[in-house]
């Protein structure tokens, strides 16, 4: 089936432009000598994996259930950050996990000794790490920035010194550091950040007992204007200077501009001059970024209000008045039964969507290079009604 004849809504996952960012990301690994991970949270449609896998070195996860996924799914290095781990969860995540990232001291002190002895059990060394703060801030988006002050994200350089202060050997409980700081930016940002990490965390990263260095996500590294050379170069010099491991673990980078939103008007209303279409999809239910970050999303073949001939203001079918993606122009006048494709929604869509007004989940489609679509996976009244009671 082509995308135009697909029933709405749809998540349709374009697999030459997900290829496409794999290869620039298999080059970057090869060329800075960096492992590249998935973050799961973006991005878990596991009927990629295979495809991923051929590119990336494993998935990370943020808990328990997106770690056996990428156990069960992903294979490869499989690793874990939460902000913080259940005691009757953290031997299964030992189990399932090469790398735990912990984000406190108290975290560490608690569950860093049985990660230790489940991953001897299994043959693993080096697998324990620790997130840092370098609060460095380098973005506008206050809840994406784990940097602000009072950030409940990583162990601060004074939190670091008063436990080296508390127990000299403090540094034999980790293999490894990890930061994730950035969102959705180039890797001036990453420079800046690396630099205070440096200035912050320097001595203890050039310790021998440090054996890698996290660098976490927000790299949009497959985004055109990303300066990689940069990259590969920031990767290189912490890789000879401190002896480390390098990881990267991006997530929107994997599936950057690599899936559409596909939905149906069903209704225009008009009210003061505003003409509003009722679309099958929600920015509430089915892309909540929008809302939330907020965005934008682009529109294949729409421009902005007024740009072209007639201008709408898209929302959809919930009840929350709120719910619009946005106001948007077209060549012509646009009405029920019209389709619209939202670009860019593989990311952060997927994994965030709800049933909130009982709406309908869309289904999951995969697009090869030819066009053609086909159905990976449809949701119907069981799903919506199972997780409710
Ligand atoms: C969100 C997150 C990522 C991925 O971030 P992207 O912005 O999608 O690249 C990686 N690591 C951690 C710890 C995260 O919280």
């Amino acid at each position: 089936m082509k995308i135009n004849e697909i029933p709405t809504p749809a998540y349709v996952v374009d697999e030459q432009a997900l290829e496409k960012n794999l290869r620039i990301l298999g080059e970057v690994k090869k060329k800075a000598g960096c492992r590249i991970l998935l973050a799961q949270k973006a991005f878990s449609m596991f009927a990629e994996y295979p495809l991923i896998r051929r590119y990336l070195d494993g998935a990370t996860a943020s808990g328990l259930f997106e770690a056996r996924l990428g156990a069960e799914e992903m294979g490869g290095e499989n690793h874990v950050f939460s902000p913080a781990y259940r005691p009757e969860e953290i031997r299964s995540i030992a189990a399932l996990c090469d790398h735990v990232i912990f984000n406190s001291v108290a975290q560490l002190r608690r569950f860093g000794g049985t990660v230790r002895a489940v991953q001897q059990e299994r043959g693993i060394r080096g697998g324990i790490g620790l997130r840092i703060n370098p609060a460095c801030s380098t973005q506008d988006h206050a809840i994406y920035d784990p940097c602000a002050p009072g950030s409940r994200l990583g162990v601060t350089v004074e939190a670091f010194r008063q436990a080296l202060e508390e127990e000299p050997d403090f540094l034999d409980r980790i293999d490894g550091l990890h930061f994730h700081t950035l969102c959705e930016q180039n890797s001036d940002a990453l420079e800046q950040t690396l630099q205070a990490v440096e200035e912050g965390f320097g001595s203890w990263l050039a310790d021998a007992q440090i054996r890698w260095l996290n660098m976490g996500g927000g790299h949009h590294i497959t985004r055109p204007d990303y300066d990689r050379e940069r990259l590969i170069r920031l990767v290189q010099h912490v890789r000879r200077t401190y002896g480390t491991e390098v990881y990267l673990e991006p997530g929107e980078a994997v599936a950057y501009h690599a899936g559409y939103l596909v939905t149906e008007v069903l209704d225009t209303v008009e009210n003061g001059g505003v003409h509003t279409l009722l679309l099958d999809a929600s920015a509430a239910c089915h892309m909540p970024d929008v809302l939330e970050m907020p965005y934008r999303p682009p529109l294949r073949d729409a421009g902005q209000p007024q740009e072209r001939p007639y201008t709408y203001r898209l929302s959809s079918c919930t009840c929350l008045a709120g719910d619009i993606i946005g106001d948007y122009s077209f060549d012509r006048p646009i009405g029920a039964g019209d389709r619209l494709y939202f670009e860019d929604m593989a990311i952060y869509s997927m994994v965030k969507n709800n049933t909130f007004n009982g709406m309908a989940l869309p289904s999951i489609w995969r697009m090869d290079g030819s066009g053609e679509c086909r159905l990976v996976r449809r949701f119907g009244y069981e799903d919506f009604k199972q997780r409710l009671s």
